[in-house]
């Protein structure tokens, strides 16, 4: 009787002599390599989320503009002494938006409420809380601070000061400190157009009708979407079936409409890897060996100037490449410069044997303060990504983690998910 041959307990080892890039390297490369592709554009700050500045932005105004109180209560000079205190009234009052028109003279308070300006000649508030008014007379407790409930004008951001660093991504919270600094419009970058193809004479689409040997194209729609997440705009290639011409075709096509072009499936160098043939029939495709565990290989190429990252098929790796090598590389082509993810250092609740000389990414999440992993590593588990918060990245030269032992967790949401 013939038995199937072993695999070797080895199979999954680089082979010897080859040079296999590490990860650092390729990403140091791509860094090199690429640079931003996309025109400018001016946009009203309350559309701006999420756009990537062109320019710094500068405040053309301090915030606050002027000194203003910070409590309901009255404003007078210079604080206040241990012990009581009596201060004459003035008439009229400084309310938000409504100045007072006049100067406080010593041993004077003003009426003030939250958000008014400071009058001439004042620098303090006391609470209303904290006073007696009668009679035209104003009983103040001391001591109170000189400047206490009052904020200075400028004190958060000063007239002229760069506010945001060109390549900044904008969130929420900036178009709230734009406009208190009297920003109406950004110069952004318009959107990275990325057109997204899969590759596979298997793939059928989301709710066709498919035969037990074909699989529905899930990378297409995740990619899509995680494109969405980072402020991209989609182009849709659908699906193209292992056919040369067909692979040429909407490479053509793709290149025509988008800045750079996400393909799944055909990266590497098997009989039926079309994508990774035809990037090398141009003679600017280079089969990009990474030392890194999913994905090897990643084919990149440029295909009529636009830059293609041939993504593996298998949905882990695909989506595991696409955060770690195509994220930087997109948003640097965006403008938003190259970005490396935020790790947590936190302790593993499990044990891994791995290959020295390989970075490797597992799907892990986080509970109790530690950090779990997938049960199992089989890259076809596409289920373990949405089991997952995020991935464990261990470093090249690891070769045994124990329990207990800080790894390097990268939340999804350190990759913009
Ligand atoms: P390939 O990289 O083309 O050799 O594909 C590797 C594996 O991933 C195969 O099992 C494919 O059927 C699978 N695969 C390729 N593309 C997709 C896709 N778009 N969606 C789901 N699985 C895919
Ligand atoms: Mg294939």
């Amino acid at each position: 009787m013939t038995k199937a041959p072993k695999l070797h307990n080895d199979c999954f080892v680089l082979p010897m002599g080859v040079h296999w890039t590490p990860v650092d390297e390729a990403l140091a490369l791509l860094e090199a390599r690429l640079q931003t592709v996309v025109d400018i554009e001016v946009c009203a700050v309350e559309a701006s989320d999420g756009r990537i500045l062109a320019d710094t932005v500068v405040a053309p105004r301090s915030h606050p503009p002027c000194a203003n109180s910070a409590v309901d209560g009255y404003a007078f000079a210079g604080g206040l002494l241990e012990g009581s205190h009596c201060l004459d009234l003035q008439d009229g009052r400084s309310a938000a938006g409504e100045a007072f028109v006049g100067v406080i003279s010593e041993h004077q308070a003003l009426r003030i409420l939250t958000g008014g300006v400071m009058p001439q000649g004042a620098d303090t508030v006391v609470l209303q809380e904290d006073v007696t008014v009668e009679a035209g007379k104003v009983y103040v407790n001391g001591p109170l601070k000189a400047g206490a409930n009052a904020r200075k004008s400028g004190e958060d951001v000063v007239q002229g000061t760069e506010v945001f660093a060109a390549g900044h991504t904008i969130q929420p919270q900036d178009i709230g400190a734009m406009i208190s600094v009297g920003v109406a419009h950004v110069r952004v970058f318009k959107p990275l157009r990325v057109a997204v193809i899969s590759t596979g004479a298997e793939l059928r689409a989301p709710g066709a009708t498919a035969r037990p040997d074909q699989i529905f194209d899930a990378n297409r729609p995740m990619l899509q979407a995680i494109l969405r997440r980072w402020g991209m705009q989609v182009v849709d290639m659908g699906i193209v079936p292992d056919d040369t011409n067909l692979v040429r075709q909407a490479l053509d096509l793709a290149a025509e409409h988008a800045d750079v072009i996400l393909t799944s499936g055909g990266a590497s160098a098997g009989d039926e890897d079309h994508m990774s043939a035809v990037l090398n029939e141009t003679g600017n495709m280079a089969l990009w060996r990474i030392a890194v565990k999913p994905g090897r290989p990643l084919a990149l190429g440029l295909w009529g100037g636009v830059p293609v990252f041939g993504l593996p098929g298998n949905p882990v790796a695909a989506f595991v490449c696409t955060l770690v090598f195509a994220r930087p590389a997109l948003m640097q082509l965006s403008g938003a410069g190259f970005t490396a993810p935020q790790a947590l250092s936190l302790p593993a609740a499990f044990i891994k044997t791995k290959k020295m000389g390989r970075r490797e990414y597992v799907r892990g999440r986080l509970r109790g303060g530690a950090v779990e992993v997938f049960a199992s590593e089989g890259s076809g588990r596409v289920s373990g990504l949405s089991w997952a918060d995020g991935l464990v990245e261990f470093p090249d030269v690891a070769t045994k983690i124990t329990v207990g032992q800080p790894v390097r967790f990268l939340p999804y949401s350190s990759f913009g998910l």
